[in-house]
């Protein structure tokens, strides 16, 4: 504190005549910028987000304003006795309390950061309860097509016997004499800017404003009591893996009069051996013959909606992929829209032939290019029996030797 102080309106970088809410349009970009949540451990930043506030402080204020305007700096010399900054009278809250889209709760930091605690809006207000989350297995089709299931949930109900206040049957809770019923307190301290005064939560009632002198023995004065509970989830068709379903208000109960909060059941679906899914199209695999390849037809393929009869393009190469329109998952946001299922038709090599069809098969290739001789034709070799392949064939190695 011993060095020269900067000037106030340089710090905020506002000019003398800059009004309330340009004074404040300045310091909350400076606060964002500076505020330690934002530079963990960072001291020089530090130093200016309390450089900011102090200057804001100051110009906000009309009646100070007009003070550092006639005297500068020397208008608050000794102010707070230590020669320090009074920041008493002053509500950040307004300009924090959704600096970072903290709703509600208040803003956190800046209790800590000029050494009081937790600065709370919050109070004892209507708060709502936690979610809760939770998982339920799904099969590839029921995710596809929606299903119901159960599920069984463990429920905070309110207590019988306290009826949710938490105190022993014949008494009820009595209001926080420290707070006044008010679940805050407002507290002044010297830090080292001065004085500063802060709200936080009542250590004595958490915040509640009520003292529970005598627990109710059944909920162990919390007002609730968790009890098992069944519930029928519905998952809509087309529900994919990691989605979940809201219930709401089945989650934590709200506190000080609060609604609950909602329980949120997430879809954990199962692989399926034929079937792959991306988003609303089904991916699979048709093994096919080499004649129905070669000559086309008929052939029966799985979808979610049981089998189906494709008919295969005479010529049909392997690895050729074939769209069977709308036969993928139905789209769970637009019950008219369905994906489409990607079928890759895979030309299959016959590996165990009998030896009619290995005759039949060589008749084939003599009729349609001759391709078991290719080699020994434009070697000059003459014909081969045709025989090549079937074990270690003198013929066959004689003739590698040649050609390599
Ligand atoms: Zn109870
Ligand atoms: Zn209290």
């Amino acid at each position: 504190m011993a060095e020269q102080k900067r000037d106030y309106y340089e710090v905020l970088g506002v000019d003398k005549n800059a009004d309330e809410a340009a004074l404040k349009k300045a310091y909350r970009e400076l606060a964002k910028k500076y505020h330690p949540d934002v530079n963990p451990g960072d001291k020089e930043a530090e130093a200016k987000f309390k450089e900011a506030s102090e200057a804001y402080a100051v110009l906000s204020d009309p009646e100070k304003r007009r003070k550092y305007d006639q005297f500068g700096h020397a208008a608050f010399d000794g102010a707070a006795g230590g020669g320090g900054f009074d920041f008493s009278g002053m509500d950040f809250s307004d300009i924090f309390g959704d600096l970072f889209g903290f709703g509600g709760g208040g803003f956190g930091g800046f209790g800590d950061i000029f050494g009081g605690g937790r600065s709370s809006r919050g109070g004892n207000g209507p708060m709502k309860g936690q979610n809760l989350r939770t998982s339920v297995r799904l099969t590839f089709e029921e995710a596809v097509f929606g299903c119901k299931k159960e599920i069984e949930l463990t429920i905070k109900e309110e207590c019988r016997s306290c009826k949710g206040t938490g105190a022993k049957a014949g008494t009820s809770p009595e209001t926080c004499s420290t707070c006044k019923g008010n679940g805050q307190i407002v507290r002044t301290r010297q830090s080292m800017l001065g004085m500063m005064r802060s709200v936080e939560a009542c250590p004595d009632c958490h915040g509640t404003g009520k003292i529970i002198r005598e627990k109710c023995p059944d909920c162990r004065g919390t007002g609730y009591i968790p009890m098992k509970k069944r519930y029928s989830v519905d998952f809509p068709a087309g529900i994919d893996n990691g989605q979940a379903v809201n219930l709401p208000g089945l989650g934590d109960p709200g506190v000080n009069g609060g609604p609950r909060g909602d329980v949120r059941v997430e879809a954990i679906v199962g692989r399926h051996p034929i079937f792959q899914r991306d988003d609303y199209d089904i991916y699979s695999v048709v093994p096919i013959s080499y004649a129905v390849a070669a000559l086309g037809g008929p052939v029966l393929v799985d979808t979610v909606d049981g089998k189906v009869i494709y008919d295969v393009k005479p010529g049909t190469q392997t690895d050729t992929r074939v769209r069977l329109k709308g036969k993928g998952v139905p789209s769970w946001r637009n019950k008219d829209v369905r994906g489409d299922h990607y079928i890759t038709l895979v030309v299959q090599v016959p590996q165990k032939l009998s030896p009619q069809a290995k005759e039949a098969l060589r008749e084939f290739d003599r009729l349609s290019g001759d391709t078991l001789n290719a080699v020994a034709n434009t070697t000059g070799e003459g014909p081969s029996d045709g025989s090549g392949g079937d074990g270690a064939g003198k013929g066959s190695g004689r003739k590698k030797k040649k050609l390599f």
